[in-house]
């Protein structure tokens, strides 16, 4: 059986790491980001993760070659012999092009482009609010709490997070756009990518996000 490679596209804030985790979940895939590799590597002091403690330890960017191999470590274990879902991979064109590289071809590729407009992502997150006891996440437009600013669980007084402010949100988009948006045209001239509208319902998006799978599977 061939292997699917999911890849997750997307600006911060549009929603990936929801739809990642339940993507993954569905399609009973190990859902595999860079940071988890990172910790597992590191935890496990690997020769891979002793490797890339030089380089963090200096302030210094994990090598692309050194993210690759980890990811590869990770990926010919048992439970990625029907695939897995990459999030937050390939964030850079030369990632991708590593990526592809190291890549047997006979896998199908499926990548996901979640779309959501600048000015809404401002919106979602500027509007965020967190308990600081239970955890729980509400939004003053979107996911109001029953009495503004208390947590409807536990009535604890509800946060904002500092960095969740539209300058900080800005600076972040434009780092994506600059960095990971050409991967998006990276893909679109090798495998295609399906666009998915992320303004919609979470539960739309989803569908959504299955078809491109189905679609790419079929
Ligand atoms: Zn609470």
């Amino acid at each position: 059986m061939s292997q699917t490679v999911l890849i997750l596209l997307g600006a911060p804030g549009a929603g990936k790491g929801t739809q990642a985790t339940r993507l993954a979940e569905s399609r009973r895939l190990p859902h595999i980001s860079t940071g988890d590799l990172f910790r597992l590597n590191l935890t496990q002091g690997t020769e891979l993760g002793k490797q890339a403690s030089k380089f963090m330890d200096q302030g210094r960017l994990v090598p692309d070659s050194l993210v690759i191999d980890m990811l590869f470590d990770r990926v010919s274990q048992d439970d990625c012999s029907s695939g897995y879902l990459l999030d937050g991979f390939p964030r850079t064109v030369a990632q991708a092009e590593a990526l592809q590289e190291r890549l047997g071809g006979g896998e199908a590729l499926v990548v996901i482009d979640l779309q959501v407009p600048d000015h809404l992502i401002v919106e979602r997150i500027v509007g965020r609010l967190s308990c600081p006891e239970c955890g729980a996440i509400f939004h003053t437009s979107f996911n109001p709490p029953v009495k503004p600013g208390t947590c409807d669980s536990c009535q604890a007084a509800l946060t904002q997070r500092a960095d969740d402010t539209a300058e900080v949100v800005q600076t972040r988009l434009s780092a994506y756009y600059e960095q990971t948006a050409p991967v998006a045209d990276f893909y679109r001239q090798s495998c295609g990518v399906c666009v998915v509208d992320g303004t919609n319902l979470p539960d739309e998006v989803f569908k959504a996000c299955q078809e491109c799978v189905t679609e790419a599977a079929a």
